[in-house]
């Protein structure tokens, strides 16, 4: 367990991507902050769940990433429970398909605001206590959309293609301070994320759900298989390691080849 004694806290950590690093980097020993929106009990059930795997503590936080106040109050509560977070990892996003000429104000500022500004809030309020420790783990979930686009996807695009320049700018500025900031960038992963943003592809493409699927979300996944949670979740582990504190700025590609093309 060599987490034991570290705090993490991982936004949009309810569902998906979020809760298998959370189990991963449970099963290796660290307190869990765990953040996003979804059914109390349910949620409840994850803090019983991450509490068993790391034989210490979990905690929950519903802050609303779109807040700031509530991100920096979610930041404070970690510190004053489980301890100032030595690891975060900012994962929370959200989809919307739509061409450029029709995508809603209100969507591109909520997926600007959960994906990008947040990530810029959380980090800024987590970082004095990881200086102060001289040790900090800054993972950010990007995506192959942080290094190329799709159609239809103005504003996931522009947060993704964000979240590798505040990467690098913030592992620059920390290099020498035994903090590592570095973004995951998953090809096609099997989550709620992928399977609700079908049905608006199938309207905007006119599209079968089978052909969505294979000509849309896989045609250009060459290994014609989604990533696993599990394989990022691995990722996010490794990094938290010291046999990783020479990776820092970088753009980690899992994405079955996508970007190679
Ligand atoms: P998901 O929908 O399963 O999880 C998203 C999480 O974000 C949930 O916990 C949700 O409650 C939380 N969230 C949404 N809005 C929030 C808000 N305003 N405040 C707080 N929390 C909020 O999605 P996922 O697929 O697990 O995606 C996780 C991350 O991985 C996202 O950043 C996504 O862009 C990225 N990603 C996903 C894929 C994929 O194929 N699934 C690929 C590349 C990157």
């Amino acid at each position: 367990m060599f987490l034991k004694g570290k705090t993490a806290l991982i936004t949009g950590s309810t569902s998906g991507i979020g809760l298998g690093y959370a189990r991963a980097l449970a099963s290796e020993g660290a307190k869990i902050m765990l953040n996003g929106f979804g059914d109390p009990n349910e949620i409840a059930s994850y803090v019983d769940e991450l509490t068993m795997l790391n034989g210490d503590e979990a905690a929950y936080n519903g802050a609303d990433l779109t807040k700031p106040q509530e991100i920096r109050d979610m930041v404070a509560e970690c510190g004053a429970t489980l301890g100032t977070p030595d690891i975060i990892i900012n994962n929370a996003g959200i989809q919307h398909v739509a061409p450029i000429d029709e995508f809603p104000e209100e969507k591109w500022d909520a997926i600007i605001a959960i994906i990008l500004s947040s990530t810029f809030h959380v980090t800024k309020a987590a970082l004095p206590a990881m200086k102060e420790k001289g040790w900090g783990r800054i993972i950010n979930t990007g995506s192959m959309h942080s290094l190329v686009a799709s159609p239809y996807k103005s504003a996931y695009n522009a947060a993704k293609h964000g979240i590798s320049g505040f990467t690098k700018t913030v592992a620059l500025e920390v290099a020498q301070q035994g903090i590592t900031v570095n973004s995951i960038c998953p090809g096609y992963v099997w989550t709620p994320l992928v399977e609700g943003q079908i049905p608006d592809t199938m309207k905007t493409r006119d599209m079968s759900y089978d052909e969505v699927i294979n000509d849309v979300l896989l045609a250009n996944q060459p290994s014609k298989k989604f990533v696993t949670i599990e394989q990022v979740a691995s990722m996010a582990l490794y990094l938290c390691r010291d046999d990783a504190s020479a990776i820092t700025g970088s753009e980690i590609k899992i994405d079955g080849g996508w970007t190679a093309q």
